[in-house]
């Protein structure tokens, strides 16, 4: 029996942008319930002045019961766990704009791997019409390095996800953002060359569990005393194929279900 996860990565954008208190981006669907709930549960009426989106590429729903211990840093450090559904084809540019966008690719526009500049509004549009301040922290040539360009805001693009991770702890210490999106595609582009369940693909799942835990403590020790919310975002999943390696793009349930993680502090 396949099943997809209910909700959809589309609920991303407006329930970030509820948690920041920010009108969402004009074709985002509605927010996810619970993250909702655990907001109001957390802020009470007031708002998240702080966000971190860790973006990790092909962290599959069916990895987490799998491989539940390499998510541990993860647990420990958030409070809601969420089965969401990826976007078709499920491949990388396409899912981040229905993430950003919250809308479905038809709407957005970006339907195949291709990067081009999105027109339509996102999430940093939303929060600089607020008067926010967002950055994005990712590796040159990558669909978040790209598709997001042209907006007044800060864009990072570095040659490592190591020097990605780093940058955006620099950044948090400086205090300079409202909320800071960091790509890292390490795992995805392991387990396309190994195999999403090689040693070396779980390694570096590993890696983006231990990234998002380095971050998740930036967060707790550079933005004590405000309120935020960190969230852990893989774009879609992943499956194995023949020759022992990986890949994505279909519509099953390897692909389209993804796991994420989301930190409220208050
Ligand atoms: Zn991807």
């Amino acid at each position: 029996m396949e099943i997809l996860s209910a909700m959809s990565i589309t609920g991303i954008a407006a329930s970030v942008a509820h948690c920041m208190g920010v009108s969402p981006p004009a074709a985002a669907e509605s927010p996810l319930k619970p993250v909702l709930e655990k907001a109001e549960r957390v802020f009470g009426n007031l708002k998240a002045e702080r966000v971190l989106i860790y973006n990790p590429d092909a962290v599959a729903l069916w990895l987490y019961p799998k491989y539940t211990e390499l998510f541990s840093e993860i647990m420990l450090r958030t409070q809601l766990a969420l089965p969401l559904r990826s976007v078709m084809p499920t491949v990388t540019p396409v899912c981040f704009a229905s993430m950003y966008t919250g809308a479905m690719p038809e709407v957005h526009g970006i339907r195949t791997y291709v990067k081009p500049v999105l027109k339509t509004d996102t999430l940093f549009d939303a929060l600089l019409r607020a008067g926010k301040k967002p950055a994005i922290v990712s590796t040159e040539g990558d669909s978040i390095s790209k598709i997001f360009l042209e907006r007044e805001m800060d864009y990072y693009i570095l040659k490592t996800p190591e020097e990605c991770n780093r940058k955006a702890i620099e950044l948090m210490q400086e205090d300079r953002y409202d909320l800071i999106t960091v790509y890292n595609g390490d795992y995805d582009a392991q387990m396309h060359r190994t195999g999403p369940e090689s040693r070396e693909a779980l390694d570096t799942l590993k890696k983006n569990a231990e990234a998002f835990a380095s971050l998740s403590d930036a967060a707790e020790k550079y933005w004590s005393g405000r309120r935020y919310l960190t969230v852990f975002a893989p774009d879609h999943g992943c499956h194995e194929i023949d020759g022992g390696l990986g890949s994505h793009g279909l519509e099953m349930e390897e692909d389209m279900n993804v796991i994420h993680f989301f930190g409220f502090h208050g």
